[in-house]
């Protein structure tokens, strides 16, 4: 049975008080909940967190990783550095890091596998561009990226599979897709996974939403059945929003 999740990507913000900060008053005022909560500070403040959260269920989870095992990669971060610190669980592929960072989907499907490798859990973040959008090229383009990352995969390999569907246009944009749009899309991926494995392996994988989910339209997106809960960016660096959207689901 797939779970309940939301998720919090801090991307490049908070200095380590500002993380121990709001990482307490989070644990503080966390409502009752089913579902998974999770906060990805960045990489310098991952230790400092795991243990501000050390007797709360928010899990910390790190933003990227490298596919290598260790050496010569100047600034980077490998699943064993992760998991030394008690983080299991890595978001690969957003889609800042494809932009800005040259990740292709080859360089995605090799860091999927080393995290699987490790044991790790993944939330593997796709999504359309506006023009994929504009030119109805979009369910194409999540398919493909989908294909290229992911589906050389063993079908066991997916219960450590967490997705984000995260359209490009509405990503701290302030743009939000129709509660409608995100159901379209997360029953297409569903229905893709489907096809290149089975019902089963689809009707378990939670598939989140994000991109510019706020208090405000949290509950709507949610509410729809094929939208597991979200990804949260901009609206997870303030305690008593993000405890809003979680209290959504
Ligand atoms: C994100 O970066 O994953 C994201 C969804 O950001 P925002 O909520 O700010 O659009």
């Amino acid at each position: 049975m797939r779970s309940k999740i939301v998720a919090g990507n801090w991307k490049m913000n908070k200095n380590s008080a500002d993380t121990e900060a709001v990482l307490t008053e989070l644990s503080a005022k966390l409502p009752d909940t089913q579902a998974e909560v999770m906060v990805a500070p960045t990489y310098v403040n991952l230790a400092g967190a795991v243990r501000t959260l050390e007797s709360s269920v928010i899990e910390v989870i790190a933003q990227n990783m490298h596919f290598a095992e260790s050496g010569a990669y100047t600034g980077e971060i490998s699943a064993d550095m992760l998991l030394g610190i008690n983080v299991e669980t890595v978001i690969i592929g957003h889609s800042e890091r494809r932009a800005y960072f040259g990740e292709t989907d080859e360089i995605l499907a090799k860091k999927v596998v080393a995290a699987l490798e490790k044991n790790m859990r993944v939330m593997f973040c796709f999504g359309e561009e506006l023009e994929d959008r504009k030119s109805e090229n979009h369910f194409k383009v999540v398919e493909t990226q989908l294909k290229n990352a992911l589906f050389s995969l063993d079908a066991s390999a997916w219960s450590k599979i967490v997705l984000a569907y995260e359209p490009v246009w509405a990503i701290g944009t302030g743009e939000t897709a129709s509660p409608e749009q995100a159901q379209e899309m997360h029953a297409f991926i569903r229905k893709t996974i489907t096809e290149a494995y089975d019902a089963s392996v689809a009707n378990n994988v939670s598939i989140l939403y994000g991109g510019s989910v706020k208090p405000a339209n949290a509950k709507e997106i949610f509410g729809k059945p094929d939208v597991d809960g979200g990804l949260i960016g901009g609206a997870s660096l303030v305690a008593d929003d993000f405890v809003a959207i979680i209290e959504s689901i």
